[in-house]
């Protein structure tokens, strides 16, 4: 079992998985934490949650501290005796896998379709790019979520429209109860100690800062967040799911990311929960079914897309960027910006790993594609960023979707903006230092000028496309176009 495989569907034999007595092996290698530098609140939730399932596991499972994988079986087992696993969640893992001499690779588990499922869907769509939208349609009706016979519930697809809500006037929170907070046990104690220790040695090094943890370990911990989620906050999930307040961080979002890429929760009963809420009349439809697509579309999308796209996807920079990322964001430093999204957006990873969709991908990957950042590093910070960042998430949301480095094979247009989106959106540009609504001076917004600046930059590209072209043309209506290109040449990061 890997360190992403820990709840009861990797070891559920009438679901394919491992008879009930056979024993089971779980390797910590330390070397997975000396390659990068992660966040030290998501060292310590892997290492928590696989100690957490191995205690629960008991003498069926052998728990090996070892250097390397490699290692770590060598020492359990040797390298040659048959192992038995569960289609592993990166291609590293998957080429080291497929390298063992005597292994029998199990389906994947944790999604809803299978990899020939998307294959069959994907390929019969012939020359037909694909979109999560399709995608969406065809999940909803081949799991039969939220449907009435072979249409939608309430007769559309997609309630976005009623999804984009700028955050209630004046509130400076959504008023809906607190996420589900899990109580530390000894283990978390013993991960502490040791992270203590080996970054004391100078063996690995973090960023981030490790306060309480945040995010579930177990099953139960994940279920009594799941619980909670349903029962207490998905009904405004739909409404506010773009919104961002400066001293609500968690807003009406799930917070399961963590908990579901773990393992610990199966996409099925999620979904399946959020529906009968709606059934029994408890959550408005936008909120399920918003819910739903998050899950069963772009979480269940950008999974696929990971594998359909292969090895060389990770790679991809149509828009040719190459700056480095500053220290100030490599090392989590609000300190570095004078810009207040960016300085409250930086302070939240910092403080947890976690920061919802949208300062994710309308702060942090918007600003890194317009300063024109490398999106193979900009990919490598978000995986080690975040408590929820793993290889085959992170690839497609950053390459695909965040940088457009794929040119487009994944989303229909580059998703970036203005300061006036994250105005209306949010309530951090009124304390801001820079004015949303101004591109060029002292009071420039980073944001609005490096939108204008990345559209003048890759005219040529967008001016093609068939959601940018017009905002292409507003290039020529701008008179201090070139006043601007000069400032933003000279900007400092
Ligand atoms: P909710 O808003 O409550 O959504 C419910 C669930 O939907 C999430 O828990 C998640 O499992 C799923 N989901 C929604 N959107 C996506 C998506 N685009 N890709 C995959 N799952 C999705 N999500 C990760 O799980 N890991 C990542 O490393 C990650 N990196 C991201 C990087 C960028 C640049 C962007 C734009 C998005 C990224 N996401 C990632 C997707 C999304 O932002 C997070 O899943 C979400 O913010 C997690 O918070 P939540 O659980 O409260 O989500
Ligand atoms: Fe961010 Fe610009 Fe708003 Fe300041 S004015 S918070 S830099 S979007």
């Amino acid at each position: 079992m890997f360190g992403d495989q820990l709840g009861p569907h990797f070891v559920d034999p009438a679901r394919g998985g491992p008879h009930r007595d056979a024993p089971l092996l779980m390797i910590e290698a330390r070397s997975v934490f000396r390659r990068r530098r992660f966040h030290r609140a998501k060292a310590h939730l892997i290492l928590s949650a696989m100690r957490h399932r191995a205690a629960e596991l008991g003498d069926r499972v052998r728990y090996v501290k070892a250097d390397t994988y490699r290692e770590g079986l060598r020492q359990a087992v040797g390298e040659d005796t048959p192992v038995t696993v569960h289609h592993p969640t990166s291609h590293a893992a998957r080429a080291f896998v497929d390298a063992l001499p005597s292994v029998r690779v199990l389906p994947a588990r944790g999604f809803l379709v299978t990899h020939d499922e998307f294959k069959t869907w994907a390929d019969g769509r012939g020359t037909k790019s694909l979109r999560q939208e399709d995608f969406y349609r065809w999940v909803r009706q081949t799991h039969d979520l939220l449907m009435e016979g072979d249409r939608p519930v309430g007769g559309k697809w997609n309630l976005d429209h009623d999804n984009r809500e700028p955050p209630p006037k004046d509130a400076t929170d959504l008023g809906v109860p607190a996420p589900y907070h899990p109580r530390e046990s000894d283990i978390d104690a013993e991960v502490r100690a040791d992270l203590d220790r080996w970054a004391r040695d100078g063996d690995v090094e973090f960023v981030g800062e490790d306060g309480p943890r945040q995010f579930p370990a177990t099953r139960r911990e994940a279920l009594a967040a799941l619980k909670r989620f349903v029962e207490h906050r998905l009904a405004t999930f739909g409404a506010y799911e773009d919104a961002v307040l400066a001293k609500d961080k968690t807003m009406s979002h799930s917070l399961l990311s963590s908990s579901l890429n773990l393992g610990l929760l199966d996409p099925a009963e999620c979904v399946e929960r959020a529906e009968a809420r709606w059934r029994s009349g408890d959550v408005p439809l936008n909120s399920a079914e918003g819910f739903v697509r998050q899950i069963a579309g772009w979480r269940e999308f950008v999974w696929h897309v990971y594998w359909y796209f292969g090895t060389e996807y990770r790679t991809s920079n149509t828009l040719r960027h190459r700056a480095q990322l500053p220290d100030w964001f490599t090392e989590l430093s609000p300190d570095g910006t004078d810009a207040n999204c960016l300085t409250h957006v930086l302070e939240q990873v910092r403080g947890t790993g976690w920061t919802h969709h949208i300062p994710r991908l309308m702060i942090l990957g918007s600003f890194a594609l317009q300063r024109g950042w490398e999106p193979g590093a900009v990919t490598d910070w978000f995986h080690r960023s975040f408590v929820d960042g793993y290889d085959w998430v992170m690839v497609p949301n950053v390459v695909g979707m965040s940088q457009y480095a794929d040119g487009g094979r994944m989303t229909t247009k580059p998703y970036t903006s203005g300061g006036a989106y994250i105005d209306r959106m949010s309530d951090l540009c009124k304390p801001c230092r820079y004015k949303p609504s101004v591109r060029v001076g002292e009071d420039a917004c980073p944001f609005t000028a490096g939108y204008w600046n990345l559209l003048h930059r890759h005219r040529d590209r967008f001016e093609h496309n068939a959601r940018m072209s017009q905002a292409v043309r507003g290039l020529d209506r701008l008179r201090d176009l070139d006043e601007l290109l000069e400032q933003e040449r000279a900007r400092r990061d």
